[in-house]
């Protein structure tokens, strides 16, 4: 089963796996990485597959290049559509206020102010005005670059300006531009997804086939587990825990999967080796080769998690998420 996972059939849509943990320092980079070049090696004397995708969506702090080295040769600007106010057509009617949920348009009288740091560019504002007063303008909030990474893994991140606070239309358009749909057929995509459980995290997520948890056996891990196993349920997507640093605390984080119905696919031990390695820009299959063939293993299961779902709607109202594909 597991050489299934690196080298499924050509006509099978691809496989996303979003990798997370409800708070940052738990290892989810090492694991994203570890898991990519795990599967970019293939099975020992069986052709090599196709190498999975690898996006970094941790678009406030990227770090996924300290693991797997790529070669950034493409780049293209991240661009979020800001109003821009017709002091001449405004009558200061307020509607473009009302409907703004980030308070990023204010009418004070006659005037009305853009606060551009604010802006998600939604359009909403543009929609409603009823004087025509609002155009976008583009405006350029970060980069987004590819290329080839370690064991020819085709790698793209996304870097948001210094100050930018606006993460989620850079993780949409790195999503869209490096994986055009409907995606590369047979492959497996690695999402790097921010840390955290808010509205970066579920962009990242969304669309994709599995969330994979990164966690620590402690009560904040515990804590900020339950937060991201929310996001799951929200988004209606199946979801398996990697415990990292299994050893450090308490058996917390095991009680709560097994009560959440959560399945723990991997233990990472806490090891000195494994903690210096990763410090000089090592993968968890570099410091330890042995742990190759258990990724593999891992998305061999995730593929029959994945593969007994049934197709879903998020009750959020998101987009479906796809469900029931053909096992391999
Ligand atoms: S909705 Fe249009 S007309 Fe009304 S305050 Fe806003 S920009 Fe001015
Ligand atoms: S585009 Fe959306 S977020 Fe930006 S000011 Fe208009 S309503 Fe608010």
């Amino acid at each position: 089963m597991a050489a299934a996972a690196g080298s499924r059939g050509a006509v099978a849509p691809p496989l996303r796996i979003a990798v997370a943990s409800g708070k940052g320092g738990t290892g989810k980079t090492t694991v994203a990485s570890s898991l990519a070049l795990s599967l970019a090696q293939g099975e020992p004397g069986l052709p090599p597959p196709p190498p999975p995708y690898f996006l970094d969506c941790d678009v406030e702090g990227p770090n996924a290049h300290l693991f797997l080295k790529p070669d950034l040769r493409r780049r293209r600007d991240v661009l979020t559509s800001i109003p821009h106010v017709d002091a001449a057509k405004c009558s200061g009617c307020g509607k473009c206020a009302e409907v703004c949920q980030y308070h990023a348009i204010a009418v004070l009288g006659k005037k009305t102010l853009v606060f551009s740091q604010l802006c998600h560019g939604c359009g909403s504002c543009t929609l409603v005005c009823p004087e025509g007063a609002i155009t976008e303008e583009p405006r350029v909030t970060g980069v987004l670059e590819a290329g080839r990474a370690a064991g020819g893994i085709p790698f793209a991140r996304g870097v948001l300006d210094v100050g930018e606070p606006m993460a989620t239309p850079a993780i949409r358009q790195l999503k869209k531009w490096a994986i055009p749909a409907p995606g590369p057929a047979g492959a497996v995509v690695i999402l790097d997804a921010p840390p955290g459980t808010s509205c970066p995290v579920v962009e990242a997520a969304r669309g994709c086939d599995y969330l994979l948890l990164v966690t620590e056996p402690t009560p904040f891990g515990l804590h900020d587990l339950r937060l991201a196993a929310e996001v799951a349920a929200e988004l209606g997507m199946p979801a398996g825990v990697i415990i990292n640093r299994d050893g450090i605390g308490d058996a917390g984080v095991d009680a709560f999967c097994a009560q959440a119905g959560l399945p723990v696919l991997m233990r990472i031990p806490f090891e000195r080796t494994i903690a210096e390695g990763v410090a000089q820009g090592q993968t968890l299959v570099e410091i330890h080769p042995e742990y190759a063939p258990r990724f593999r293993a891992l998305v061999a299961t995730v593929l029959e998690q994945v593969g007994s779902q049934p197709m879903t709607s998020s009750p959020s109202g998101a987009e479906p998420v796809r469900r029931g594909r053909a096992r391999p």
